[in-house]
C-alpha cells in the first residue's frame, strides 16, 4: 500500500473531550490524551512528519505544568516509527517513551531493519528520515499513570504481537484497544499468538467500558467490535474442530482451499452488515484462510 504524511484530527464522535483521535489516511489511528498532569501521545504514527503533526496538536496543552509522555502500544511500524522526535539525537521534544520491555529487541531484529530499508527504497518521501528509536521507559505487567483527573492503565494484551499493550481509562470507562481488536479481525504474528490474542480480547471485553476506540477500525464501531472479534474466532474454532473430527489433517498445504475444506466462508463468521462486507478482498480470502490455518495448528497442538 502507499502511505501518506497527512494526519487529520477526527471530529469527536461522542467520546471524552480529553481524547483526540488522529487518522493517517486509511492506515491507522493514534491518540492524544490530555490529563491534568500529562499530555500522552498514544503511538507516534509512521515517521517524524506524522509524529510532528501529533506534537503540534499536543503543544497548546503543554502548559500549566503538563509534561509530555509518549506511549507505544507495540513496535509495529505504524505505531512507533515517529519515536525519534522524542529521544536520541533527533529529538525535538525529549520525553519518556513508554513501551513493553519486549519492544526494543523487536527494533533490533534483522527483519525489522530490512523492512525499514525496503520501505525507504519503495517510498523514500515517507520513510527516508525514519531513525529507529525504541521506547526507553520499559514496562512489564500492568502500568498505571495517574494523570490527576484521569487514570491511564496500560494493560498487557499480547497476541497480535508479544509486546502489545492496550489502555483503559476507568474514570471515563474508555478503552483504547490498539490492535488487540480490528475490523474485521486482529491477526496473530505466530500461531502461539492466537490463544493469547483471544485471551486479550476477553480481558478487554470484561472491562466496564462504554467507549472503545481502535487503531484499525472506524471510530463508530464501539464496544461491539470486541464481541464481534470474539465471535469470529469462536466461529472458526467450531468449524475447525468439526473438520478435525471428520479426520482433516491439521497441516493443510498452502495450495489447498482451506475455506472449502473446513467449510468456513468469511461471511459465515462475521456479522451480516455492510461494514463487514465492504472490506478488502484479502480479509475474505487469504487473510481469513491464514486465521483458519493457525486455528487448525493450534487445535492440533493444544495441551
Ligand atoms: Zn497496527
Amino acid at each position: 500500500m502507499s502511505h501518506t504524511n497527512e494526519l487529520e484530527l477526527i471530529e469527536n464522535g461522542g467520546w471524552d473531550e480529553r481524547i483526540l483521535v488522529c487518522r493517517n489516511g486509511q492506515l491507522v489511528q493514534t491518540f492524544i490524551i490530555i490529563t491534568q498532569r500529562f499530555v500522552l501521545l498514544v503511538d507516534t504514527v509512521i515517521n517524524p512528519q506524522t509524529a510532528g503533526q501529533m506534537l503540534a496538536w499536543a503543544e497548546p496543552y503543554l502548559a500549566e505544568g503538563r509534561q509530555l509522555l509518549v506511549i507505544n502500544t507495540h513496535a509495529d511500524y505504524d505505531h512507533c516509527w515517529g519515536n525519534q522526535l522524542f529521544a536520541g539525537e533527533t529529538a525535538v521534544h525529549p520525553a519518556p517513551i513508554i513501551g513493553s520491555h519486549l519492544s526494543p529487541a523487536m527494533f533490533a531484529q534483522d527483519e525489522a531493519k530490512a523492512y525499514l530499508a525496503r520501505m525507504q527504497e519503495l517510498e523514500p518521501e515517507i520513510f527516508s528520515d525514519v531513525v529507529f528509536t525504541p521506547p526507553n521507559l520499559l514496562i512489564r505487567d500492568k502500568f498505571v499513570i495517574d494523570g490527576g483527573d484521569l487514570t491511564v492503565e496500560l494493560l498487557p494484551t499480547p497476541g497480535h504481537t508479544d509486546d502489545h499493550y492496550s489502555l483503559y481509562l476507568p474514570e471515563i470507562q474508555t478503552v483504547l484497544a490498539a490492535d488487540a481488536a480490528e475490523l474485521p479481525y486482529p491477526a496473530a504474528r505466530v500461531p502461539e499468538g492466537l490463544p493469547q490474542m483471544r485471551a486479550s480480547l476477553a480481558k478487554l471485553a470484561a472491562l466496564p467500558a462504554e467507549t472503545v476506540l481502535y487503531c484499525h477500525a472506524p471510530v463508530t464501531v464501539g464496544r461491539q467490535l470486541l464481541l464481534d472479534n470474539i465471535a469470529y474466532f469462536n466461529a472458526i474454532e467450531a468449524q475447525c474442530r468439526a473438520a478435525l473430527a471428520r479426520g482433516l489433517s491439521p497441516e493443510v498445504s498452502e495450495d489447498v482451499d482451506v475455506l472449502a475444506l473446513v467449510d468456513c466462508a468469511y461471511e459465515t463468521a462475521v456479522p451480516d452488515t455492510e461494514q463487514w462486507h465492504n472490506i478488502h478482498d484479502y480479509y475474505k480470502t487469504a487473510g481469513h484462510a491464514d486465521q483458519i490455518r493457525v486455528m487448525l495448528h493450534w487445535l492440533a497442538h493444544e495441551n
